[in-house]
């Protein structure tokens, strides 16, 4: 077989336009890395894969890059909505930023009222595929992100305006399930969209994006083969397990890349010192900074543990908070980076109050101090109670710091116990004491210790291998062409 594949890929952010999360790498770097695939990596096929992102005020998009490429209304009870298509080029590809009264309305990518931004991207979905179009390019395959660009798919399904005229196959790529959306019967009902009527999901789904996504998607893709496993389970399916079940044969779980040329500790300019596999010794000179910048103890021999990340219960912060405190005879360091739950935040300014000499909490966003962390510290603990795939783990790795990580979603499938970092099975503060109690046992023998960091550090975690396998899925999909 040899063939062009059109695909129209959406998603609510993207790198370097917007980052708020992992959505962000992922949108950013998957589409570049589809277009890029070697001919014989396709077995054939060429794929021209095109990004849409909303015009989001904060979008780092020189205007005089930007050109008109559309302009249409979208269909909205008590008056139709203007919108505006600007395009640019970003590394050869085309992308495409949808504007209009409900995406410029909102100041923010994601609110936390969620109303604002249900209208905000089901408008977004909408005008996405009325741009097609408009366009001399028709996909062939429309893949979306999450519940922001869910309805794009439900509307190609349901035959919305006719849009299923020509058969369009669809993808969804599910990175985080219990982010469902909402109730959105007002909004469908306003964008002339019915809620489903199919028993095959439970009533509560009917109008909630998310659920509409998997119901209506050719291709379900979960982030990595362990989610994709645990989401047909009570604990991970959120109440969509049974239906999940039943979608089993449509769904594959793959692993999301990492940017390792944007994620080098080789050509990190942010370190204090760069390195490589074979220089580890060079990491002190990180940890030193760290330690003088934070105001912490200059000591090269106190192991020092990071988190970085949203602090959300997910993320279990709140097992890491008291696992320090059953720890607090052992010598260590903390510090943790991120913002979010403000409860959880006040919990972890609690834990620098209970340890002023050996705790650290940086309530914000910092790429730097989080590069720094990542090329400085020993350890980097993850016990997610739930972790669709996961970045995090992996650039510790990259950076030769140890993850200490729950057994769950991507973290299992990335972290090797004994050979890249360890793992623990149960979400509890028992478990992970017990693991970090292993972990300092093998910290105290440096030559075992920097055996794990060079694993961690040879591991391949780039994109080109994740991105063939989205190619077999996309060409299975076309199969009849
Ligand atoms: P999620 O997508 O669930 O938020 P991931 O581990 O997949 O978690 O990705 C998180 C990404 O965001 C990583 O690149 C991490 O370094 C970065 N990050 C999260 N919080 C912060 C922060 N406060 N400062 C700097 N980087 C952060």
């Amino acid at each position: 077989m040899s063939a062009k594949i059109n695909v129209l890929f959406l998603a609510a952010e993207a790198e370097p336009f917007v980052k708020i999360g992992g959505l962000a790498d992922v949108a950013g770097s998957l589409p570049l890395a589809l277009r890029a695939l070697p001919y014989q990596a396709t077995r054939g096929i060429t794929l021209d894969v095109r990004l849409v992102l909303p015009l989001h005020r904060t979008i780092r998009a020189e205007s005089a890059a930007l050109h008109l490429a559309a302009e249409f209304f979208v269909y909205r009870r008590g008056g139709n909505i203007p919108v505006q298509v600007f395009e640019m080029s970003s590394g050869g590809m085309p992308v495409y930023f949808i504007n209009g009264v409900p995406l410029s309305s909102t100041p923010s990518v994601y609110s936390q009222d969620p109303a604002p931004d249900r209208e905000k991207y089901i408008f977004f979905s909408l005008a996405a595929l009325e741009l097609t179009r408009h366009l001399d390019w028709q996909p062939d395959i429309v893949h979306a992100n999450d519940w922001h660009t869910a309805l794009a798919i439900y509307a190609l399904r349901t035959n919305f305006n006719g849009l299923a005229e020509t058969r369009i196959r669809t993808v969804f790529t599910v990175h985080n399930l219990p982010y469902m959306g909402g109730d959105s019967s007002e909004v469908l009902s306003a964008y002339g969209l019915k809620p489903l009527n199919d028993d095959s999901l439970p009533t509560w789904a009917h109008s909630q994006p998310l659920p509409l996504g998997l119901w209506a998607a050719d291709a379900i893709i979960p982030v990595s083969p362990t989610y994709a496993r645990e989401i047909l389970t009570p604990d991970f399916g959120c109440g969509l397990d049974p239906y999940l079940k039943t979608r089993m044969n449509s769904m594959t779980g793959i692993l999301n890349g990492l940017d390792v040329n944007f994620w080098n500790p080789e050509t990190d300019k942010t370190l204090a010192e760069r390195f490589t596999a074979d220089e580890l010794p060079a990491r002190a000179v990180n940890r030193t900074a760290l330690q003088k910048a934070l105001d912490l103890k200059e000591d090269a021999r106190l192991p020092l543990l990071v988190m970085i990340g949203r602090i959300d219960k997910q993320k279990g912060l709140d097992i890491t908070f008291e696992a320090l405190h059953q720890m607090a005879h052992r010598s260590w360091q903390f510090v943790l980076l991120g913002s979010g739950d403000p409860a959880l935040e006040n919990a972890a300014i609690s834990l620098q109050a209970d340890f002023p000499d050996r705790v650290r909490v940086a309530i914000r966003y910092d790429e730097a101090l989080s590069r720094l962390l990542y090329g400085g510290a020993d350890m980097f603990l993850m016990p997610s109670r739930y972790e669709p795939c996961g970045l995090a783990q992996m650039i510790a790795m990259r950076y030769g710091c140890v993850p200490v990580v729950r057994a769950t979603g991507g973290l299992k499938d990335t972290v090797q116990e004994g050979k890249t970092g360890f793992l623990f099975k149960e979400a509890v503060v028992g478990s992970m004491v017990e693991t970090l109690e292993r972990a300092l046992t093998v910290y105290a023998k440096p030559e075992k210790w920097q055996h794990l960091q060079r694993n961690g550090m040879k591991e391949d975690f780039s994109w080109p291998r994740s991105a063939c396998q989205y190619a077999i899925i996309y060409r299975s999909l076309m199969s009849d062409l």
